[in-house]
C-alpha cells in the first residue's frame, strides 16, 4: 500500500468518526468526552480548542489526556487539555471567592477580589456574574440575608440576629427585611423556619412521591425509588421544621398531588410555598409560565428573567426546585431539544414530557 493511499484511509476513517464535526464545530460541550491529537505537530487538544483545524488526515482520537500522552503527544499550550477545563477553573475561582465573602465581616469590595483572584474587576465581575447568577455584592447581600433567616431562629431576638448577620444599622435593616424574607422579622421568627411542616408518602405512576405542605402552602413534591431516601431529603431541606406525618386531614391534598402528577395540564389549585433565594424564585416563576405541552432551553429561561449570561445558574435553580411537577423544571430542556438532566431521573422527565405531548 503506498503512501497516498495511507492518507486518504486515515483521512475517510476521521471524516467517519463521529467525534470528527464537534472537532470541526470546536464544540465545548465535547470537551472531557474525548481529545484530539495531531500527528504533524506531535500536540493533543480539546476539541473545544481555537486551534486551526487540522486536516482530517492527521487526527487521530485518544479518550483521556493520559492516553494522548501515552501516545507521545504533549499538550496544546493554548487549550491546556491537561488542566481541568478552564469552566472548572473558573468555578473553583468563583467558590474561592464566595467563601472568602462570606467569611468575611465587611463585604469585600470587587478591587478587593479581583487583586485575590488576580483578575482585572471588569473579568472578575462577569466571571463572577455568569457562575453565580449575581454579581458579588448582590451576592454578599444574599448571604447576609441567609445569616439573617438562620439567626432568626437561633438567636435570642431580632435585634441580636439583626447584629449577627453584620447589619449594623437596624434602621437599613428594617428597610430590607420585607424584601428579603417576604415579611416582618418578627413573624419570620415567630413562624417561618421553625414551623410545622406535614408530609405524607404516596406512589403515583412515576414511583414514590412525598407531599409536604406548611401551613401556608406546598413546600415540597419529592420523586424518586425509595420512600425512606425521599423522607431523608424532606428532613434536609426543612432541617429547622417539625415533621408530622400520616395526618388524615392530609389526604386530600396528597390525593390533589397524585392527580395532578398523572395529569399535569389540569393544573394544581393549591398554595405554594416556594422557598428559595431571590435569583432562584425568578427562575422558578419563569418555569411556572412555560404551558404544559411546550419546553424551554436553560438560556431561553436565562433570557427571559433578564440575565442572558447566567445559564449555569439557572440549571442550579432548575435542580434546587423541592416542587416537581408545580414548578415544571421538567419542561426545561437542552438548546438542540436533548433532555439533559433531571432532579429526579431522566425516564420520569421523558414520562412527563410525553405525558404533556399527549394531553
Ligand atoms: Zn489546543
Amino acid at each position: 500500500m503506498n503512501a497516498s493511499n495511507v492518507i486518504a484511509r486515515r483521512a475517510a476513517a476521521a471524516l467517519r468518526d463521529p467525534r470528527w464535526p464537534a472537532v470541526v464545530a470546536r464544540d465545548p460541550a465535547a470537551d472531557g468526552e474525548f481529545f484530539y491529537a495531531v500527528r504533524t505537530t506531535g500536540v493533543y487538544c480539546r476539541p473545544s480548542c481555537g486551534a486551526r483545524t487540522p486536516r482530517p488526515e492527521n487526527v487521530e482520537f485518544h479518550r483521556s489526556a493520559a492516553a494522548a500522552e501515552q501516545a507521545g503527544f504533549r499538550a496544546c499550550r493554548r487549550c491546556r487539555p491537561d488542566l481541568p477545563p478552564l469552566v472548572e477553573r473558573q468555578a473553583a475561582v468563583v467558590a474561592e471567592l464566595c467563601r472568602l465573602i462570606e467569611q468575611a465581616e465587611a463585604p469585600p469590595t470587587l478591587h478587593q477580589l479581583a487583586g485575590q483572584a488576580g483578575l482585572s474587576a471588569h473579568h472578575l465581575h462577569r466571571l463572577f456574574k455568569a457562575h453565580t447568577g449575581l454579581t458579588p455584592k448582590a451576592y454578599a447581600v444574599a448571604r447576609r440575608a441567609e445569616r439573617l433567616r438562620a439567626g432568626l431562629t437561633a438567636e435570642k431576638s431580632v435585634t441580636e440576629a439583626v447584629f449577627a448577620a453584620g447589619y449594623n444599622a437596624s434602621g437599613r435593616f428594617y428597610a430590607e427585611a420585607a424584601g428579603i424574607l417576604g415579611m416582618t422579622a418578627s413573624r419570620y421568627r415567630a413562624g417561618g423556619a421553625a414551623a410545622e411542616i406535614r408530609f405524607a408518602i404516596g406512589q403515583c405512576s412515576l414511583g414514590a412521591i412525598l407531599v409536604a405542605a406548611s401551613e401556608r402552602g406546598l413546600c415540597a413534591i419529592l420523586l424518586g425509588d425509595d420512600p425512606e431516601l425521599l423522607l431523608r431529603d424532606l428532613q434536609d431541606r426543612f432541617a429547622k421544621a417539625r415533621l408530622i406525618g400520616g395526618d388524615a386531614g392530609f389526604e386530600r391534598w396528597v390525593a390533589e398531588v397524585v392527580g395532578f402528577v398523572e395529569a399535569p395540564g389540569i393544573g394544581l389549585t393549591l398554595p405554594l410555598d416556594i422557598r428559595g433565594t431571590a435569583f432562584q424564585q425568578r427562575v422558578w416563576q419563569a418555569l411556572r409560565e412555560i404551558p404544559a405541552g411546550q419546553t424551554a432551553s436553560y438560556s431561553e429561561i436565562a433570557r427571559r428573567i433578564g440575565q442572558p449570561q447566567a445559564v449555569r445558574a439557572v440549571a442550579g435553580a432548575c435542580a434546587a426546585n423541592a416542587l416537581a411537577v408545580a414548578i415544571p423544571c421538567h419542561r426545561v430542556v437542552r438548546t438542540d431539544g436533548s433532555l439533559s438532566g433531571y432532579r429526579w431521573g431522566v425516564a420520569r422527565k421523558r414520562a412527563l414530557l410525553e405525558r404533556e405531548g399527549g394531553a
